[in-house]
């Protein structure tokens, strides 16, 4: 069930220093890297199905080649470790057990989409990773594997530069990020989705997430069949799924793409803890469709068949509630987190969730009544697909699915008001 291609030197004492990372196959793609094309590369990565882990899911080699033809501008790679989703603690594990993997996959997609500089943006919050990105950089331009040249043979020019961010959980979006980098507000661009690439500072630039980038050169190393013997077809290869709540062995654990979700909470996850009894779990990260325990016995940890049950994979962090968790305190802390991380420059998410976190909180005073619960739903259907970015969506779509299916729990507190 465990599948160890990202996390493959995890375990590996000092595993982030250079020596160890050298002993233990890091850097090992780059002679094959140079012994093929770009366009061969993308083609790779194309055939391996490699999929965004940040969240959407798209495809990470076609959107490489939305990255316009080599010209004399200057091209740019932009590693996406934000890492802001509650219940999301995955690509810290890279920067903590494996910043040279993470290196390492810059340079093949760097190379791939023609880039020679590449900044990592990174949560602000997470100082302790920042610091040992930052020491396994400098180690990486002392040893000559980045700089004027890779391995200090390859003609190829890379610089990366690591870019702290500010709190914002929005600049996790990639347009928002770009925003945040080039020294303005964090908000999202209008952009016609998946037509082009992304532009930072004029010039073409692709943005991908932390742990996507990390599994490129496993498949530059090794071919696209080593990925795609695991997982499913239509999401091929493994994703490192993280698990929080109370079960007994909660962490990180990269697996292949399509086990059953009780399986994993069982098998990896070691069960319920102290004989609690599972609630309920919200899939991917704070935003995904909250599934409750007999929707979780249909679950399978690939994209497709999450939409099939009418959630999302996202970034695969698994938040167990168990029994005995009121479902309208757990919407009230959501709806607080977004109603502050709201970056306000659209009317129907700064408004709406502003409403839903009043009315939410007038529920728990027990001054609500059904009519709040017909408006919450009318005001999600208002936030949906009319928005600059998919954080209304999104916020739509977790607030939603919690007041449909709990909406019993939400009128226990309506009685008290009659008492
Ligand atoms: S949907 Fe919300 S977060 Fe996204 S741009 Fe609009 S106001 Fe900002």
């Amino acid at each position: 069930m465990i599948v160890k291609i990202v996390s493959k030197n995890f375990d590996i004492p000092d595993s982030h220093k250079l020596d160890v990372a050298l002993k233990n196959g890091r850097y090992e793609s780059i002679d094959k890297l140079f012994s093929m094309t770009p366009e061969d590369v993308t083609e790779e990565v194309c055939k391996s199905g490699l999929r965004g882990k940040g969240g959407g899911g798209a495809a990470c080699g076609p959107k490489w080649k939305l990255m316009p033809p080599v010209d004399e501008r200057p091209r740019y790679l932009i590693a996406n470790g934000d890492e802001s989703e509650p219940g999301t603690f995955k690509d810290r594990q890279i920067f903590e057990y494996d910043p040279h993997l993470l290196i390492e996959g810059i340079i093949c997609s760097s190379y791939a989409i023609g880039a020679h500089d590449c900044f990592i943006y990174i949560r602000g919050e997470y100082k302790f990773f920042i610091d040992r990105l930052n020491a396994a950089i400098e180690e990486a331009y002392e040893a000559g594997i980045i700089g004027d040249k890779i391995m200090n043979k390859y003609d190829y020019r890379m610089n990366i530069t690591v870019h702290r961010g500010g709190g914002a959980y929005i600049c996790g979006e990639k347009s928002a990020l770009i925003e945040s980098i080039e020294g303005k507000r964090g908000h999202p661009r209008l952009k016609p989705h998946g037509k082009e690439c992304e532009w930072f500072f004029g010039d073409p630039a692709t943005v991908n997430n932390v742990e996507t980038i990390a599994s490129v050169p496993n498949i530059v190393l090794n071919g696209y069949e080593s990925y795609t013997k695991y997982g499913t077809e239509k999401a091929p290869g493994t994703m490192l799924f993280a698990m929080s709540g109370p079960v007994n062995n909660p962490g990180v654990y990269e697996l292949a793409y399509g086990n059953k979700m009780t399986d994993v909470i069982e098998k990896i996850g070691g069960g319920m803890k102290n004989g609690l009894k599972l609630k309920a779990v919200i899939p991917g990260g704070a935003s995904c469709p909250i599934l409750t325990a007999e929707e979780v016995e249909k679950a399978y940890l690939d994209y497709e068949s999450m939409w099939d049950i009418g959630s999302t994979l996202g970034t695969g962090g698994m938040m167990i509630i168990p029994e005995g968790v009121s479902m309208v305190e757990v919407a009230k802390n959501l709806i607080e987190f977004y109603h502050h991380e709201s970056c306000g420059q659209c009317t129907p998410c700064r408004e709406g969730c502003g409403w839903i976190d009043t009315i939410i909180h007038k529920i728990l005073e027990g001054k609500g009544s059904s009519e709040d619960l017909n408006t919450i739903l009318d005001v999600c259907g208002t936030m949906n697909g009319k928005t600059v970015c998919v954080f209304a969506p999104a916020v739509k779509d977790i607030i939603q699915s919690i007041v449909e299916k709990y909406a019993h729990e939400f009128e226990t507190y309506f009685k008290k008001e009659n008492k």
